[in-house]
């Protein structure tokens, strides 16, 4: 028999920061927080205390905080995630919010303007632009079935009407004779070198989300490359990307035939997102 107060020390004991001891015990109950601090002596039934437990055993084990809830709020909307897909990170609202204010602003004046997340992952940009701009044809490509079945689950229970593809990038439309050429194209694609010790701490996430070849850009690169066709000439690209690698992504795109390319900083005012217009 345990109780609150002494299941949270344990937590701590093993390792577990406070904050994240007290939410996923607050998850375990059905609980909040201020709930949680002010019944320190109440007992934890033993099937309590046992999935608290293997909970804090896997926080430990340095497993994300999202997989062990099963769910991450990303752009105001309840995601829920598995170890398919990527955590949707807060650095990629930047990316949603450059979309949003190009589908606001430049591309105000189409009705339906036609846009395009490619490798979705668990759906998250291309489900927060469909929220925050219903009037816009959402369309979303992935490769990984894994991820796609997370994708699709989150734009059902949001009722979020986005056409999803599978696929690896571009190849993603070729089974989707009626997708339209695009306004607007985004993408967060892996663009973390195979080398980069940073990957040491992101070994629970799917490495193909994260990792990709050429110092990180071979992805952003045959995205690029492929765009025409695809995306309508003075349709807009934009890509999430790693902090040292703006210049790198500028210059993709204007070797691809970009032009207005330009970099947004993410929430912490690093260089995260770089996009430009196709030329003609
Ligand atoms: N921003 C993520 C990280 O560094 C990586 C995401 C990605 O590769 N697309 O943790």
């Amino acid at each position: 028999m345990t109780t609150v107060g002494a299941a949270l020390r344990d937590a701590r004991l093993r390792g577990v920061q406070r904050l994240d001891a007290h939410l996923l015990l607050a998850h375990v109950l059905g609980q909040s927080r201020a709930w949680l601090l002010a019944h320190g002596d109440d007992a934890l039934s033993d099937a309590q205390g046992a999935t608290f437990e293997a909970l804090v055993a896997r926080r430990a084990a340095g497993e994300p905080f999202a997989y062990l809830v099963g769910e991450r709020e990303f752009h105001g909307l309840a995601l829920a995630v598995n170890e398919a897909v990527l955590v949707p990170r807060p650095d990629t609202e930047t990316l949603v919010d450059w979309a949003l204010d190009l589908l606001q602003g430049e591309l105000g004046g189409i009705e339906h303007p036609a846009a395009l997340d490619l490798g979705t992952g668990s759906g998250a940009i291309a489900l927060a632009l469909k929220n925050a701009c219903p009037r816009a044809r959402m369309w979303a490509g992935e490769r990984s079935a894994g991820a796609l079945a997370v994708a699709r689950a989150n734009a059902q229970r949001l009722a979020l009407d986005v056409r999803f593809a599978a696929g690896d990038w571009w190849d993603a439309l070729a089974g989707a004779p009626d997708a339209p050429v695009f306004d607007l194209v985004v993408s967060n694609p892996p663009y973390i070198a195979a080398d980069d010790p940073h990957l040491a701490a992101l070994t629970h996430e799917p490495l193909s989300a994260l990792v990709a070849d050429d110092d990180g850009l071979a992805d952003i690169r045959r995205i690029a490359d492929g765009a025409r066709g695809r995306l309508r000439t003075g349709g807009w690209l934009l890509f999430e990307h790693g902090w040292a690698q703006a210049l790198a992504v500028q210059e993709i795109l204007q070797r691809s035939g970009f032009g207005e390319v330009r970099t947004r900083v993410d929430i912490e005012g690093r260089p995260r997102c770089t996009g430009g217009r196709l030329g003609a």
